[in-house]
């Protein structure tokens, strides 16, 4: 047996208006006034002074606005990496990845296909990368994915939904500072705080679960409940603390592995575009045979703050296009692993899936 050797952020820091730091936290890793810093936003704060006009643009850097309404696609990653390479003589000094999970997984995957060949589909999967990327930095404006921790970039190519798993895909560093999170509109909010919980439940009830996940899981789902279940907390703590809650179920997912509800989520948002938060939602509602404990909870938090959410979004599916979903479901073998074991095969059947997909 051999344990992983995870690359952890390097630098990380903390703290409402920590923000404001960016520019000093910069001007140490540009590499010459030729070399830009690429800015990746959000375009939700196009206009919105809480980002757009603290930016520390200077000499030839580059700030690009995109659109989060899609997850990424290694066609979106090979188009940015183009755009920025013929806007300047010289390779970049870094990116900065602006915004939710969208942003933070194009802000990694365009560092390493500035320094890597080829076209980023060629890299999902897992440790295909081979020259370290360039310096990236993540700045989450929405708190649950994660993707400030991870060693992954979800992204989806022309054959399949997978991630570029590497030890240069983590950033180098990452700013956290929740007063950036305080325009999130509330059913977002819910949907990705669920995918924190989510990552906490899984991980606990995985049977990869061992210390070192544990002790960041648990505190993670601690800080949910806290957050989701309870009245007692402010404004500003909650964002505080679901901050927080997003790194340490990221860092618990890092050393076991997510679950049943990743896995059928995935296959969601191959065939119908389904986004992360709210596909795992939708998800697990049905997942009461696999997690009874996870889903009774969730359930009452989205009573308490009033979610209601889509049904029937596989209602009018064909056949094949079931099978698709499940084909996508099923090749996930470390998340069925992880949740059921490894008899998992005799478990899950097709004819299963289908009838909880049907549910959805
Ligand atoms: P997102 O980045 O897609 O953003 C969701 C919505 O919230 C968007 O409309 C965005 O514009 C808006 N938004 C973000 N910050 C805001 C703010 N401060 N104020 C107002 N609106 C704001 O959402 P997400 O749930 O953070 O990310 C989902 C993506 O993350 C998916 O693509 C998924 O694959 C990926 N993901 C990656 C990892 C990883 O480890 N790399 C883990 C989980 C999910
Ligand atoms: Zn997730």
């Amino acid at each position: 047996m051999s344990y992983k050797n995870y690359p952890m952020v390097s630098r990380v820091v903390f703290g409402r208006g920590s923000f404001n730091q960016l520019g000093d936290i910069l001007a140490p890793k540009r590499l010459n006034i030729k070399a830009p810093f690429i800015f990746l936003v959000d375009d939700v704060f196009k206009g919105d002074p809480i980002i757009s006009s603290r930016l520390p643009l200077a000499y030839d850097d580059q700030l690009l606005y995109i659109s989060a309404n899609n997850e990424p696609k290694t066609s979106q990653v090979d188009a940015l990496v183009e755009k920025i390479i013929l806007s300047h003589k010289d390779r970049p000094s870094g990116v900065i990845g602006i915004g939710g999970g969208t942003i933070l997984d194009l802000a990694k995957a365009v560092s390493i296909m500035l320094t890597n060949e080829g076209e980023a589909k060629d890299y999902q999967g897992w440790d295909l990368v081979k020259t370290p990327a360039i310096y990236h930095v993540g700045i989450p404006t929405i708190s649950g994915t994660g993707a400030e921790v991870s060693r992954t970039t979800v992204l989806t190519g022309p054959d399949k939904k997978l991630g570029i798993n590497s030890d240069f895909t983590p950033f180098d560093q990452v700013i956290l500072d929740p007063e950036l999170t305080v325009g999130v509109p509330k059913d977002q909010w819910f949907y990705t705080g669920m995918d924190c919980y989510i990552h906490c439940v899984e991980s606990l009830d995985g049977t990869y679960l061992n210390a070192f996940s544990q002790s960041y899981g648990e505190k993670a789902l601690e800080l949910c409940k806290e957050i989701f279940t309870q009245d007692i907390l402010s404004e500003k703590e909650a964002q505080d603390k679901l901050m927080m809650a997003s790194w340490h179920g990221g860092m618990s997912i890092a050393y076991s592995q997510v679950g049943v509800a990743h896995a059928m989520s995935y296959g969601l948002s191959y065939l119908l575009g389904t986004k992360h938060g709210i596909g795992n939602c939708i998800v697990f509602d049905h997942l009461e045979e696999f997690y009874p404990e996870g889903v009774k909870l969730f359930k009452s938090m989205k009573e308490k703050h009033k979610i209601e959410l889509p049904q029937g979004v596989c209602a009018n599916l064909h056949d094949d296009e079931f099978d698709i979903m499940i084909d996508v479901a099923l090749g996930l073998a470390p998340l069925w692993e992880n949740a059921i074991g490894k008899n998992w095969q005799q478990v899950i059947t097709r004819e299963k899936l289908k009838n909880l997909y049907q549910k959805m």
